[in-house]
């Protein structure tokens, strides 16, 4: 049985990280499924990009199946339309060469706790196997490929041997495997005293990120190269950063270093929890430089790099009514529930949870104006193929 701490809430060890973390499931108002169609807009304006990796993609045999795999899938219709997309573009591909398109396999992976049975249920059915491509194609609300869940970490090997042709991944990898230990060490320089997001913080801390960030990505490559199929390739888009500096996270920074930063403050001026506590509770998200990302891909050495690119996604909010100040709240909350919101209901238990991102709302709402303005997300986006 897990210990238990502090008000008898269960103390998730760091290394367990893999083992709790997901976004918010189910369909609720805070959920990912509710939250997530500012990704999706962001996904849609990077199609482009996406389509000139699947150009790329070498044609196999259309006897044998051809294999998709979306790695931090969630619960949510993003995965879905991301699949589809691929699928289409590939079928035209093999049309186009003069060949019946394969059938196709979809794998959408995640860590064991994510909502799959939420995506399971937004799956159209799939269509008669007896039909042709074409129909199937041109049947709408009808799915043309295989699908199956695949529960891990993708740190680490998910996939046979050369089973790949093509890894898809949107919005994930800057999710890191873990908070540094030396990061809620006391005694260490790199104790992110005050803090529970590395933006503004002290240098030893954001070196203890960027080395984690670095680790786990070539933890990534490595089992990917083994997975992947030779001339098979990877199109990645995590949050990314602008400033060379790790301590300046820009969007992300503002998302989790500025009102969430103030709710964890105000609970612990009006003496709901200690700062200790606080100190304890940390965001395991790096977004990488440009920079910090080539290191480890050359590093690996096994991938070609077709592209590597910051891209301007936008607001991670989406507003009806970008003059309701009231909304403008609600949705910084929600949103920043919907990705961190079962990490500080670990941490602090789900009553407290709901205080602090009731003052995470409020903030929102008495700084709406400059929530919307300021609040905007970079993407790394990288298109890397597999010799
Ligand atoms: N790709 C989706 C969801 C992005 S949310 C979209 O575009 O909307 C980020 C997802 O990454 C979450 O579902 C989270 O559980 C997953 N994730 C984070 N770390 C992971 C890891 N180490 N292994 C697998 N999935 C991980």
């Amino acid at each position: 049985m897990a210990p238990r701490g502090e008000n008898n809430i269960v103390v998730v060890p760091n290394m367990k990280l893999e083992k709790v973390f997901c976004m918010k499931g189910g369909n609720g108002e805070a959920s990912y499924a509710n939250n997530s169609q500012a990704q999706a807009r962001h996904a849609r304006s990077m199609l482009h990009l996406l389509r000139e990796t699947l150009d790329g993609v070498q044609l196999t045999s259309p006897e044998v199946p051809f294999t998709v795999v979306d790695l931090g899938c969630s619960s949510g219709s993003n995965t879905i339309f991301t699949i589809e997309t691929i699928i289409k573009h590939m079928s035209k591909r093999y049309e186009e060469a003069g060949f019946k398109p394969p059938e196709f396999s979809a794998f959408f992976s995640d860590l064991p706790s994510n909502d799959f049975n939420t995506l399971f249920q937004l799956l159209p059915p799939i269509a008669d196997p007896g039909v042709s491509m074409e129909e199937y194609l041109a049947a709408k609300g009808h799915r043309s490929y295989f699908a199956a869940a695949v529960p891990g970490s993708f740190y680490k090997r998910l996939f046979p041997c050369r089973s790949i042709n093509l890894f898809h991944s949107a919005f994930s990898l800057h999710w890191l495997s873990q908070v540094p230990d030396c990061v809620v060490d006391k005694q260490s320089t790199a104790y992110n005293e005050g803090r529970v997001f590395i933006h503004g913080a002290n240098e030893g801390t954001a070196s203890a990120y960027k080395k984690q960030f670095q680790s786990d990505l070539s933890g990534f490559l490595r089992s990917r190269a083994q997975e992947m199929m030779s001339g098979g390739s990877m199109f990645l888009v995590c949050l990314g950063r602008t400033s060379v500096d790790p301590t300046d996270q820009g969007g992300a920074g503002l998302l989790f270093g500025t009102h969430f930063q103030d709710a964890w403050n105000d609970l612990v001026l009006e003496g709901l929890i200690t700062s200790e506590k606080r100190d304890n509770f940390n965001i395991p998200v790096y977004a990488p430089s440009i920079q910090d990302f080539r290191e480890v891909v050359e590093a690996n050495g096994s991938f070609t790099i077709n592209k590597l690119e910051v891209f301007k996604g936008g607001s991670p909010l989406v507003v009806n009514q970008p003059d309701d100040e009231a909304e403008v709240g609600r949705a910084l909350a929600n949103s920043c529930r919907s990705v961190a919101g079962v990490l500080v209901d670990a941490h602090i238990g789900e009553e407290l949870s709901k205080e602090l991102f009731l003052r995470v709302e409020r903030k929102g709402t008495s700084h709406a104006k400059e929530v919307l303005e300021q609040i905007q997300f970079f993407h790394i986006v990288a298109s890397l193929s597999f010799a």
